[in-house]
């Protein structure tokens, strides 16, 4: 049977060690709160790391597994060198601050580039001892971008999920990692790839686009050989659990405390790791410009300022701990009374209750990170106000901005700005937090963790079933096997084959394009063998054509159909075609040409093509749209149709194409085997053309009206000479 397993750095459980006894906590953080029972109701097991180095664990290990087996976990344990290079080596240095835009923090280190592809193939080795190919693996995080593609390679039918909970950085920062087409590899690995917002989703399928040359169809990547879906996938949280945290008795206690130490003075809220991203030190200096501006502020509110310790022995971390607290203290000494400090300071990890009576109490939460994936304090604040009073300023870098456009959103890094934004805070009327809260909170009570989780599984199922069908289309096996039967006993054979992208790998530069001397010998041993007719059927000019297969015993069709020619016969028009309309179309697609660095428009006889194969790829994407826009109600009027090809727009007459082309061969005789293969829009329309019982085959794994699929020219190219072969003994 079939299970989940879930695979993070680190268990939803850590372990500590006092006098020699071993203790098991909760870990902190929204994953491991949020998914900590969905995957024990679901039967899975959980994969990661126990919090402490093995050094520390020795002789205790199989106590270890075995008080971890009765929570479902595994434990994948890590020495202190991995812990160090691993860990707090290429996640935490180089792999976290590049990711949330910290260039000038970011480490570039071979040596602990290493470590991370030797801890990912330990993470491997561990999962292979649990998980089967029949298994679901999901797989989360910035500390495991490779392990995806480790699995793939192990176990190739696996359904892998991988989800990161980090901001994907744009193009221009990803592109910095002198490891980074390793990494896209890594990830690519998995069928279904999440992220909390759009933009991440965009910038990642930027970066796979512009490393790996792999376009998308709507967040549909076809790689060599297999499609991986990108989705947006925003985490929520446990909802019920924060929003009934104020009937816990402990929490009760907790407001009751806090409200006689803060006394009558409105309590602003502030929480988070110690973490550069998290914009402490400006949210500091904002709230230092906001007593200063508004002084009658001054002993009426208290910030309390929770700072949980995280990664004490990274310098930058040290470095920040040391300014917060001197922020701290000029902010408290520079305002403070005898009876009232500004800053109330927890520097450490408060438990559930301590927090959610905070969260309870604080009329304002205060969070404004440089950058952060999502940010869960917000949505946590949010789901415990009961009464819905109480306002949410949030910074616009956060994830979790695209989802609460109800909060006071402001940019970190302007004081004036959050100082602004606290005053009209604390100053908002009880209708309006009530109105605003309670939108948000709808929101977090719908699409909370589990919802979160379901949906990520559910569309992991989903895109399984795609590849699936894709998989039933190819060419192989049984329905392989048929074909060459057919077509060894055939006597008459017409076969239809596209040039550009089918037997040959779409070229970006011209020059790389031409049929090389393997193409033409298979083309020459094709027609040769047999009563067959060949038919290129091609987009390109009648020169370029009879350039490059004047000498073969083959028919072309040239420009997707305007032009057909049979073999040892001239070049034909397929009817009287008229030209004036390239007057009209020709100067639209020269602004775009202008517009577009790269671009170049080709006139042919009868079609004028806009080319942006040798443009910035999204720029050229985006260009093609607005071309196309722009031509749509013009083209209509005059009768011609716009074709989209791999990196094309073709305009040419409507009632010429590819399709209407083949039925010139179609009609010409009693055929017992029909072929056609092609891999772009174009080709569709000699698809169509063909009788039910033909072949028609698309190169490539998108989705096409052709009955059959291949994954690439090179297997064209070996379809087709195994036809000679079988052709060949036939004969003999
Ligand atoms: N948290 C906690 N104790 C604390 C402070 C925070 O348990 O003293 C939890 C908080 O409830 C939240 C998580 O830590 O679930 C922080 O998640 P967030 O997404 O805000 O930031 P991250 O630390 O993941 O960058």
């Amino acid at each position: 049977m079939s299970k989940l397993v879930i695979i993070a750095n680190r268990l939803p459980v850590t372990i500590t060690k006092r006098e020699g006894k071993l203790a098991l906590h909760p870990s902190t953080g929204g994953l491991a709160t949020g998914l900590g029972s969905f995957y024990r109701e679901k039967k899975g097991v959980w994969m990661g790391w126990p919090g402490m180095p093995s050094q520390n664990l020795r002789g205790m290990e199989g106590e270890v597994n075995s008080r971890l087996e009765e929570l479902d976990c595994r434990p994948v344990f890590l020495t202190r060198h991995q812990v160090e290079n691993f860990y707090h080596g290429f996640s935490n240095k180089t792999l976290w601050p590049l990711f949330h835009y910290f260039v000038q923090y970011t480490t570039f280190d071979n040596r602990l580039w290493e470590a991370y592809k030797k801890a990912n193939r330990y993470y491997c080795k561990a999962a292979l001892k649990v998980a089967t190919e029949e298994d679901t693996i999901w797989i989360h995080d910035y500390q495991l971008l490779l392990l995806p593609g480790m699995i793939r390679e192990k176990l190739p039918k696996a359904t892998i999920g991988f989800f990161l909970h980090i901001p994907f950085p744009s193009f221009e920062i990803f592109r910095l990692l002198p490891w980074r087409e390793e990494i896209m590899e890594g990830l690519l690995g998995a069928d279904l790839i999440g992220f909390h917002t759009y933009d991440y989703v965009r910038h990642f399928l930027s970066s796979t686009r512009r490393l790996l040359g792999y376009d998308h169809n709507l967040g549909l990547i076809t790689t060599k050989d297999r499609m991986v879906k990108v989705d947006t996938f925003p985490i929520g949280i446990d909802f019920l659990r924060f929003f009934r945290a104020a009937e816990l008795p402990e929490v009760k206690n907790g407001i009751q405390r806090m409200k006689r130490r803060i006394g009558n003075r409105k309590m602003i809220l502030s929480v988070d790791r110690l973490d550069y991203t998290k914009g402490i030190l400006q949210r500091l200096d904002a709230f230092d410009l906001f007593l200063e501006k508004h002084p009658q502020y001054r002993d009426k509110v208290t910030l309390v300022l929770v700072a949980v310790p995280s990664r004490t022995k990274v310098d930058q971390y040290m470095q920040l701990k040391k300014e917060v607290d001197e922020h701290i203290g000029r902010i408290n000494g520079r305002y403070g009374t005898l009876g009232w400090s500004p800053i109330l300071y927890l520097y450490r990890s408060l438990p559930f209750t301590t927090l959610t009576a905070l969260y309870n109490l604080a009329q304002v939460a205060l969070v404004t990170p440089l950058r952060d994936g999502m940010n869960l304090v917000a949505k946590e604040y949010v789901a415990c106000k009961r009464d819905n009073l109480g306002v949410l300023v949030l910074s616009e870098m956060a994830g979790a901005a695209r989802e609460m456009g109800e909060a006071i959103m402001v940019n970190p890094y302007n004081p004036k700005e959050v100082s602004n934004a606290l005053k009209t805070a604390l100053e908002m009327g009880e209708e309006e937090q009530r109105e605003r809260s309670l939108r948000m909170k709808e929101r977090l009570r719908r699409y909370d963790v589990r919802r979160w989780a379901g949906e990520f599984l559910e569309k992991l199922t989903s895109i399984r079933e795609i590849q699936e069908r894709m998989e039933a289309k190819k060419l192989r096996g049984i329905a392989l096997r048929h074909f060459l039967d057919e077509y060894s006993q055939s006597h008459k054979a017409l076969l239809f084959l596209d040039y550009d992208g089918t037997l040959v790998p779409f070229a970006d530069r011209p020059d790389k394009a031409q049929p090389d001397r393997e193409i033409k010998a298979i083309l020459q041993d094709l027609a040769t063998t047999s009563q067959n007719r060949i038919v290129l059927v091609s987009g390109r000019t009648r020169e370029t054509l009879d350039q490059w297969f004047g000498g073969l015993p083959v028919d072309m069709v040239a420009e997707h159909g305007v032009w057909l020619k049979e073999q040892n016969s001239p070049w034909e028009l397929i009817e009287p075609l008229k030209q004036d309309w390239k007057g009209v179309i020709r100067p639209i697609m020269e602004v775009y040409v202008d517009r577009t660095p790269g671009a170049l428009v080709e006139e042919k006889e009868f079609s004028l093509v806009w080319h942006y194969r040798r443009s910035e790829p999204e720029l050229g994407h985006q260009r093609a749209r607005e071309l196309k826009d722009a031509l749509l109600n013009i083209t209509e009027n005059l009768n011609l149709s716009i074709l989209e090809g791999s990196r094309v727009i073709e305009v040419k007459p409507s009632n010429v194409n590819k399709g209407m082309a083949a039925t010139r061969w179609l009609s010409q005789g009693s055929w017992d085997f029909i072929m056609a293969v092609g891999d772009d829009w174009t080709d569709e329309d000699l698809f169509d053309a063909m009788p039910p019982q033909a072949y028609s085959i698309k190169v490539g794994l998108s989705i096409s009206r052709a009955r059959f699929n291949m994954d690439s020219p090179y297997r064209v190219q070996g379809l087709l000479k195994e036809m000679v072969k079988v052709k060949r003994e036939s004969y003999e």
